[in-house]
């Protein structure tokens, strides 16, 4: 044993509250971690998850070699043959016949770099992640109201509100950390309010002044109710509407109709509790709404995130001390993937396809001959192109659609049937693995290096603890190589510091202002430098000391519109898109606990993660599993016409009648034939195409 303890800070892997890590390595190479004291987003606490981190650092189930058509091959041989494929493809088919499905797991200059390489030199926008699942429609909704997809406000709004308003979070579960700052909050200043509007009663309701179980999908009526009130109660800010927003008209316009009785109707809630919810708002200049995925999971998640953001316009609680809309993330890069143009229909640093001026910028700075010009497909669209065969070459990197995407037994046939798919993944079992003619082997959190962006904007970096496991690589340098083998140039960086350096120009070039996100303050960046980048948040312009611009958006009334107006969005509620029938009476929605993070590939490695809730079950109210028969713990059969999967009954009046609720996490790999996502429908929003995962269908039967 030799040399001395290392400390390293880096950021946590799972969810988008992005806590900083404080990693000690003994000599001997054993981990332990704690929270970074230092961080702004958790000031040194953890959830249990990130406690057990140091448990998942194990090379258990790694892939360690890359494998072509099932038999080990060098990384020459794999990149050769990815490249080839790609490039014979591409040339019998077109640029649209292939396609990347990346992640919110990766590292922002991965995604940088494939973004680059689909956009850029392919010249084809078919490179879609799965953060589409997880917050399209608030980048929708964003850009329709601001101009831009900005998160305004930030985590010490938290403890400056004194109203907060949960809607769609189980905040508790999902983001406990924030949670934590929340119930601090509260229990310091007893004056403070908390309201939490879900259909379910979850562990987050325990802190709420008020519950809102409302119907599923049902939120666009409560607040066009809440939009009708102020108006009708003289609570809007006249003077702000005037003089920063347009489209009030047309918003109040379809909000009329709302009047307590009609919302009552809609949500199911009773109409004095809807009042208290509304007078309490109403009253509350200093009121921060934290929105989650019960949101954004929608076939009218963009028309939830405006109706929100309609009435936080409507009083002016904007981008100020403890006042605005907060969209909160699931994954602990989806803000990274947004800024860096992971989306198919984004180009790169907030700039978009459908711009001409923008495609020519970055096409000149990326020295490309070519660049997509129109939106590619988005994630369930681009999964029906494989399985209908126009597209012919997939490369899936650092996800698992086969279980995470909706319609997931279709998603298997079309993967079967696709010619040629690439995964690059850490782990070597995995459901999507199993339909890969190649395999290659990525480092995965403590092997690896780059930033991520939270949820309030914060770029931390991700710092390499340990070795890598086997040949593993990062995924920046495997989708270099990969670009160099095709012919690119552009794609030669020394490491991500140099990534991260390029990024952070693009950004600022010819960047007058008119684009929000700018980190060109890191355009210089040495590799040194990078190494002991802290976190801040953008935007950080050239010449600017970090934090000198002001941490909240909007807060002056300016936006991100041709007019410098926000724009109000008249939202007509539609409920959701599957509907009940005889067959399948029960609304199915789906989501997340609070000790497993999406396929259990990490969390399901620490032994203490597992005691929580050691497997998969679906959540039924008491009268409805007497009505089907269904004993407390007894194995029931959820089934409707895409799938049909075996769980555990969890009988609990938390769960509304008519409803179930089952977690996300379990696989065929890990649990057998448990993929819920099997009966998730693929419908998904018109504006942001994020699926509706919160409310399909499905009947219920012990088995
Ligand atoms: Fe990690 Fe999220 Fe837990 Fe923080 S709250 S430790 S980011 S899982």
């Amino acid at each position: 044993m030799t040399g001395a303890e290392r400390i390293v800070h880096t950021t946590c892997p799972y969810c988008g509250t992005g806590c900083g890590v404080e990693a000690r390595i003994s000599p001997s190479g054993r981990v332990e971690v704690a929270g970074d004291r230092g961080h702004p987003a958790n000031f040194g606490r953890l959830c249990v998850k990130g406690a057990a981190l140091a448990e998942t650092l194990t090379h258990e189930g790694r892939l360690l070699h890359p494998i072509v058509n099932g038999t080990r091959a060098s990384w020459r041989t794999a990149i050769d043959h990815v490249a080839g494929n790609f490039r014979r493809t591409i040339e019998a088919h077109g640029r649209e016949s292939v396609a990347l499905y990346v992640s919110g797991q990766m590292l922002t200059e991965d995604y940088y770099v494939a973004n680059k390489l689909m956009k850029g030199f392919i010249g084809s926008a078919n490179i879609d992640t799965n953060s589409r699942l997880c917050m399209a429609s608030s980048v929708a909704g964003h850009k329709r109201a601001f101009g831009a997809d900005i998160v305004p406000n930030v985590y010490e709004d938290i403890e400056e509100a004194d109203l907060v308003v949960l809607v769609g979070s189980n905040l508790a579960w999902c983001h406990p950390v924030l949670f934590q700052r929340l119930d601090r909050a509260k229990a310091a200043r007893p004056g403070m309010r908390v309201v939490n509007i879900d259909p379910r009663r979850t562990a987050t309701s325990e802190i709420a002044h008020l519950q809102l179980s409302l119907k599923p999908g049902s939120d666009v009526a409560l607040f066009l109710g809440l939009l009708r009130f102020l108006e009708k109660s003289g609570r809007r800010d006249a003077d702000y509407v005037r003089a920063h927003t347009s489209g009030v008209e047309e918003a109040l316009q379809v909000a009329q109709v709302w009047s307590l009785p009609e919302v009552a109707a809609a949500t199911g809630l009773d109409e004095m509790l809807i009042e208290r919810f509304y007078e309490i708002f109403a009253a509350t200049e200093r009121t921060l709404t934290i929105y989650s995925q019960g949101v954004n999971q929608s076939s009218a998640g963009t028309d939830k995130v405006n109706a929100i953001l309609n009435c936080h316009l409507s009083t002016g609680r904007i981008g100020r001390p403890g006042a605005g809309p907060f969209s909160v993330t699931g994954q602990p890069n989806a803000m990274g993937g947004r800024e860096v143009g992971g989306l198919s229909n984004q180009l790169a640093c907030h700039m978009e396809l459908d711009d001409p001026r923008s495609r020519e910028l970055v096409k000149r700075f990326w020295g490309a001959e070519t660049i997509a010009d129109r939106a590619g497909l988005k994630a369930v669209e681009l999964f029906e192109a494989v399985g209908d065969g126009r597209i012919k070459a997939l490369w899936i990197i650092g996800t698992n659609p086969v279980d995470s995407l909706p319609e997931a037994d279709k998603v298997k046939r079309a993967l079967a049937a696709c010619p040629f798919v690439v995964v690059s993944d850490a782990m070597a079992q995995t459901d999507t693995a199993a339909f890969a003619h190649v395999a290659l082997p990525a480092r995965p959190w403590g092997e690896k290096d780059g930033v991520v962006t939270n949820s309030e904007r914060r770029i931390s970096r991700q710092r390499a603890l340990l070795p890598a496991a086997g040949e593993a690589m990062p995924d920046w340098w495997i989708i270099c190589r990969v670009a160099r083998a095709m012919g690119a140039e552009g794609f030669d960086y020394a490491g991500p510091a140099e990534i991260f350096r390029e990024y952070a120009a693009l950004s600022g070039h010819l960047n007058d202002g008119g684009r929000a996100f700018d980190i060109s303050a890191c355009q210089e960046i040495g590799a040194a430098e990078y190494e002991r980048l802290r976190p801040f948040q953008w935007p950080w312009r050239r010449g600017e000391a970090a934090g000198a611009t002001p941490k909240r958006f909007f807060a002056e009334g300016r936006f991100f519109t041709p007019d410098g107006r926000a724009r109000f969005v008249a939202t007509p509620f539609r409920p959701p898109e599957s509907r009940r029938s005889a067959k399948t009476p029960y609304v199915l929605n789906t989501g997340r606990m609070r000790d497993q993070w999406h396929t259990m590939t990490r969390t399901g490695l620490a032994p203490s993660l597992s005691q929580h809730i050691a497997e998969p079950f679906v959540e039924i109210h008491p009268d409805d599993a007497a009505r089907v028969g269904l004993q407390p713990a007894g194995l029931a059969c959820l089934s409707n016409e895409h799938g049909s999967t075996i769980l555990r009954a969890l009988v609990t009046d938390r769960q509304q009648r008519g409803a179930l609720f089952a977690p996300i996490h379990w696989t065929d790999q890990n649990a057998g034939a448990a993929r819920i996502d099997a009966l998730v429908a693929a419908r998904v929003d018109p504006v942001s195409g994020q699926p509706e995962s919160k409310a399909s269908v499905a009947r219920i039967e012990p088995w």
